[in-house]
């Protein structure tokens, strides 16, 4: 198979791009390198069954010359990271809406699947937990800046399933939840490589609010599995799936994980939200995905304990620092 990757240089799509060069499939990526990076491909670059070209996914031509040489297209090009969107949110919303109009356009041009890259943000402040793909979308208010990302993508997702049941472009839609793993910078705000940088440098572990909010962490590895097993599988399309791990917990107890698995004697410090991220911040409280549909599909499960994917990221800060 020839697959598109936008966003191939980032930290999610250089993996994908790796999984599908392993399986023998042949890879062009696209990327504007805004978050990504030329390192995250680097050791990519001899294989002759890789390409990529350096270009902003708003640029049509571009994007419809590599449809044209691709069978499908995997979508992950975005504003993410919570700081980035908290302090560039008209960035965030452009490039998520426009960018995916113009994959789909292109796309539904030549009919090539597409797969689009959501956010488990969508669910926002909803606490039917564990989030079911088809359970409500809670957004706050569109004062609080936050809520521009889960709504960009929940467009997003709208426009994939229109596009599907309209013109019947085949479309899968993922929704990722926290995916962690080596070459993700903690630049953004994300808080495993933050954590495992503080706890390795002896500086303070900084908790945003008390703690006591919660995430699942999932390695990079499984959800990449898990977007290739639903590109593969004729009955994903026109269906949202969420990918990641179940294994929850708070951003307290992470930050005791990675103090003791770094062997750090790091001070654990809470920071207010207003001082983390600016006057008005609304966090979400917590974030487990139901996986019972990507699982009765694919047989999807993530295969790491949290304590694996935190030594993981930790060992490849200490390699690299
Ligand atoms: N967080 C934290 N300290 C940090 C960075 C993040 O306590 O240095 C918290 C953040 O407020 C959120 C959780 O960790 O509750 C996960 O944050 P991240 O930005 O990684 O992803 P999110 O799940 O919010 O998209």
């Amino acid at each position: 198979m020839r697959v598109l990757i936008t966003g191939g240089a980032g930290f999610i799509g250089s993996h994908l791009a790796e999984a599908y060069l392993d399986r023998g499939d042949e890879v062009f990526v696209l990327d504007d390198l805004s978050t990504g990076s030329i390192e995250n491909i680097r050791h990519l670059k001899p294989n002759p069954r890789f390409h990529y070209t350096i270009e902003s996914v708003h640029h049509a031509p571009t994007v419809a010359e590599l449809v044209d040489s691709c069978d499908a297209v995997v979508h992950l090009a975005a504003a993410v990271g919570v700081r980035l969107i908290v302090e560039s949110p008209v960035r965030t919303i452009e490039t998520n809406v426009h960018g995916t109009e113009v994959v789909l356009a292109q796309a539904n041009k030549k009919k090539k699947k597409v797969l689009i890259a959501s956010t488990s943000e969508v669910y926002g402040l909803s606490e039917q937990v564990p989030f079911r793909e088809d359970g409500n979308l809670v957004l706050g208010p569109t004062s609080k800046g936050r809520w521009s990302y889960a709504c960009s993508k929940a467009i997003d997702e709208f426009l994939a399933l229109a596009y599907w049941r309209e013109r019947k472009l085949p479309t899968v839609i993922v929704r990722l939840f926290n995916t962690v793993g080596p070459r993700q910078t903690g630049q953004y705000g994300m808080v495993v490589p933050t954590f495992a940088k503080q706890a390795l440098t002896g500086r303070p572990i900084t908790i945003y609010g008390d703690g006591q909010q919660s995430r699942c962490f999932c390695h990079v590895a499984d959800v990449v599995g898990a977007i290739i097993g639903l590109m593969d599988h004729s009955r994903a399309v026109g269906e949202v799936f969420n990918i990641g791990s179940d294994e929850e917990v708070t951003i307290r107890g992470l930050a005791d994980r990675v103090k003791a698995l770094a062997g750090s004697d790091s001070e654990i410090v809470a920071i207010p939200y207003e001082q983390a991220y600016g006057e008005g911040f609304e966090d979400m409280p917590r974030r487990v995905p139901d996986l019972a549909k990507v699982g009765g599909l694919i047989g999807y499960r993530p295969t790491r304990t949290l304590d694996q994917i935190l030594q993981s990221v930790i060992e490849f800060f200490r390699d690299a620092p």
